[in-house]
């Protein structure tokens, strides 16, 4: 797998996040004190083969300079409120590194993030229904390594309700589904491939809600990391070409 290609060193993962319900919204903050990317990082930690480190909207350049960027082999994006507020800048930036090989995990309300649609060219618009019922996932692709240790089918609680349709591309890997109480389904762990970067969007993680701290999910996420990071092999040579030498 992609381990090879960094001759055994540890994944490097940025996890980020808009991180700003958190210090503004009293129940946001009740679920995730120190921000949900640190719940998130938290629960990669505990899986083996990761290097983590958190960024966030606020720092400098957004939490993602050149060197941040030059040195992440997978992103982990998660925004609701601010996604106008990421700059084109950053938006290139990360846009760039993903068609150069870093992998991006988009976590639930990233659907709407400008990168996300960047590199869908879709809307990316979705039902959603703030109910707090539960939602059950099922694994449709068993074979992938996005659901390694997982089980066929699992619940969490409590969520948002995502329904179809979600407008995004056709995934070149559709791996789970959910179905709410009410009867919606959602295609809700997908991959596409973006120049030499993987690209996986994962559903759950409303922020009033654990989801974070649920070991499926952090599980999922972790897998979603080591299966999207960077690099995959070497830039291929594009334009004018004498020949192979
Ligand atoms: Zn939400």
């Amino acid at each position: 797998m992609t381990g090879s290609a960094r001759d055994g060193r540890p994944v490097r993962v940025t996890v980020w996040n808009e991180f700003r319900q958190e210090r503004s919204d009293a129940p946001v903050r009740a679920v995730y004190p120190d921000g949900i990317h640190a719940a998130i990082a938290e629960g990669l930690r505990g899986h083996e083969g990761l290097e983590v480190r958190t960024a966030t909207l606020d720092e400098a350049d957004q939490g993602l300079s050149d060197d941040v960027l030059a040195t992440t082999d997978v992103l982990t994006w998660w925004g609701h409120v601010a996604h106008d507020d990421v700059s084109d800048t950053t938006v290139e930036r990360v846009h760039a590194r993903v068609l150069d090989g870093m992998g991006l995990v988009v976590l639930h309300s990233g659907h709407f993030s400008r990168i996300f649609k960047r590199l869908m060219g879709t809307t990316c618009d979705l039902k959603w229904r703030e109910d707090g019922r539960s939602e059950r996932l099922w694994v449709v692709d068993p074979s992938h390594p996005l659901v390694d240790g997982l089980p066929e089918t699992f619940v969490l609680p409590e969520e948002e309700m995502y329904g179809e349709h979600f407008d995004i591309p056709a995934p070149d890997e559709l791996v789970l589904l959910s179905w709410f109480e009410a009867g919606e389904v959602f295609r809700s762990g997908c991959t596409w491939r973006r120049g030499r970067g993987r690209v996986v969007y994962l559903r759950p993680g409303h922020e009033t809600h654990p989801t974070y701290v649920d070991p499926n999910v952090r599980r999922l996420i972790a897998n979603a990391c080591r299966w999207a990071a960077g690099p995959h092999g070497e830039a291929p040579v594009r334009g004018h070409y004498p020949g192979p030498s």
